[in-house]
């Protein structure tokens, strides 16, 4: 029976459901498995249905909710909701697989969690007992706000609360969650970057006024920090594995690699889950954009964000502080929590830290971390299209990119996967540009433009983004998170 402890005390321990429920441990530290156990029939996961391996999966980390629960969350997540009945297709490269996430109600890998989260909260709560009133809050780098509006509208006991960097998304990404329906949601720019939303959200889950503003409600989030959303990541790992081995492109229990865009690490860290719990998994490849911490990181050993923060077309990766890194560390050290409360110390006092070498040299043989500049990101676009017909986003390209470093500089001819993690149509002026060099200013006439270049469609849900009325348009300076998260517990509590 999986408990789960805090990365900065394992004296704190929770059960599965209260780790959902509350998001972060009250100490700032993650909730993450005391001990792993495998798949008990790892037959199941060569399936040919997403669903069958969601539910085995998902059973292993959340064993205090019934069978008959889990099912229920699982085909109440994955159905219709996704454009195709496998949830996650793969598109054949020339030199590698792409693994498609972006076939969601939102367009982004956030949906195949997201969808689910909210059914793991109310069972939760059901188990829990509970009667409050749960405040999430979420901070997003673009994907995660419209996905958490999306999987939590109207959800009954939840109120969601969602934190942007102003000038930090895509227009696209800006209005599907301006937009947003649902009564119990709430949406505030912040005239900061994803880091300063982040930080937020993380001091409110452990501020004591925060969590007394409001008698009957209680915070949590759906930030990947949240153990409810690194589980059901660790899925498709498995489902496009098993896809590869059923196309004899892979023998069953041949390694392959998969390349990861990465902004807060938390699907390169559901990676990682994979193999712990028996996915041959060679190479877990860490893709960044300019914002390059991670791969400077893995090969140094230091984490330095004492750096410039760039805006860029990647801008779910626009990120310096990636928190679920801190699980790998724990994870790691051997469960060294004194070792993990000195990292984070040093980096909220100092802006870095350095891991000790026995560490770096063992993270470093499983993870290869690349970096890709803007120019490089717009080749991978249009080169892959030009050679293969195939439409990638930003995102997808850095990750491309790193497959590319990746094989030239080593020449590992391991199967490589590489995550697809956003429809391209999210960011249809880039993506235009890139095909075309030529510049379109508005969003919706580049969607149109894109789909009449490529022949694919457009996402639905993104086409009649142009219909909705703009419901949130509140801008608030970072120095106000604090007391405006309390505002709206208030708000919450008085219905
Ligand atoms: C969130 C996101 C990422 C980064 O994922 P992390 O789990 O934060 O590492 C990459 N690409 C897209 C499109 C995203 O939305």
């Amino acid at each position: 029976m999986p408990v789960y402890i805090s990365t900065r005390n394992k004296d704190i321990h929770v059960r599965a459901h209260e780790a959902v429920i509350r998001g972060l441990s009250q100490d700032g530290g993650l909730f993450v498995p005391e001990s792993i156990d495998t798949v008990p029939d790892p037959s199941v996961l060569v399936s040919d249905d997403y669903r069958t391996i969601a539910e085995a999966v998902i059973s292993v980390f959340f064993d205090d909710l019934s069978r008959d629960d889990i099912h229920a969350c699982v085909y109440g997540a994955y159905d219709a909701k996704f454009d195709t009945p496998e949830i996650v297709p793969m598109r054949r490269m020339s030199d590698g697989w792409l693994m498609d996430l972006w076939h969601g109600p939102t367009s982004a890998f956030k949906d195949l969690a997201l969808t689910i989260l909210p059914r793991f909260m109310s069972c939760a709560y059901d188990l829990d007992d509970c009667s409050d009133t749960i405040s999430i809050l979420t901070a997003t780098s673009g994907d995660t706000g419209k996905a958490a509006l999306s999987g939590f509208a109207d959800v009954p006991h939840t109120a969601v609360t969602v934190f942007y960097p102003e000038d930090g998304v895509s227009e696209v990404q800006k209005l599907q969650m301006q937009t947003a329906a649902g009564n119990n949601v709430c949406v505030i720019a912040v005239k900061g970057n994803f880091d300063d939303c982040q930080r937020m959200v993380k001091e409110a889950a452990v501020s004591e006024t925060v969590r007394s503003a409001a008698k009957g409600v209680r915070v949590s989030s759906a930030n990947s920090i949240n153990i409810g959303r690194l589980v059901p990541q660790i899925v498709y790992y498995f489902s496009s594995y098993a896809k590869l081995v059923r196309q004899n492109a892979v023998k069953a229990g041949e390694p392959v690699n998969f390349v990861v865009p990465t902004g807060n690490f938390g699907d390169i860290l559901a990676g990682y889950y994979a193999r712990r719990i028996g996915l041959p998994v060679k190479h877990l490849i860490c893709a960044s954009n300019r914002n390059n911490v991670l791969s400077d990181f893995l090969a140094t050993g230091t984490y330095d964000i004492r750096r410039p923060f760039y805006t860029t077309m990647s801008p779910s990766m626009d990120i310096l502080v990636s928190s679920n890194l801190e699980r790998l560390l724990f994870e790691e050290s051997g469960h060294d929590d004194a070792l993990i409360r000195d990292l984070m110390r040093s980096l909220s006092e100092q802006g870095s830290f350095t891991i000790p070498e026995n560490m770096k040299n063992s993270i470093s043989s499983l993870f290869k971390g690349y970096w890709c500049s803007e120019e490089d990101c717009a080749e991978e676009i249009r080169s892959l299209y030009e050679r293969e017909h195939l439409l990638i986003d930003p995102h997808t390209a850095i990750a491309l990119n790193g497959m590319h470093q990746h094989i030239r500089s080593t020449g590992d001819n391991t199967p490589c996967i590489v995550l697809s993690t956003a429809s391209a149509f999210k960011f249809p002026q880039d993506v235009y540009r890139c095909l075309t060099g030529e510049s379109c200013s508005d969003g919706f006439e580049a969607m149109q433009k894109l789909s009449s270049l490529t022949g694919e469609p457009v996402p639905p849900g993104l086409a009649q983004l142009k219909e909705l009325p703009v419901r949130f348009t509140e801008s608030i300076s970072r120095e106000h998170g604090i007391s405006r998260i309390r505002q709206r517990m208030e708000e919450i509590a008085n219905g």
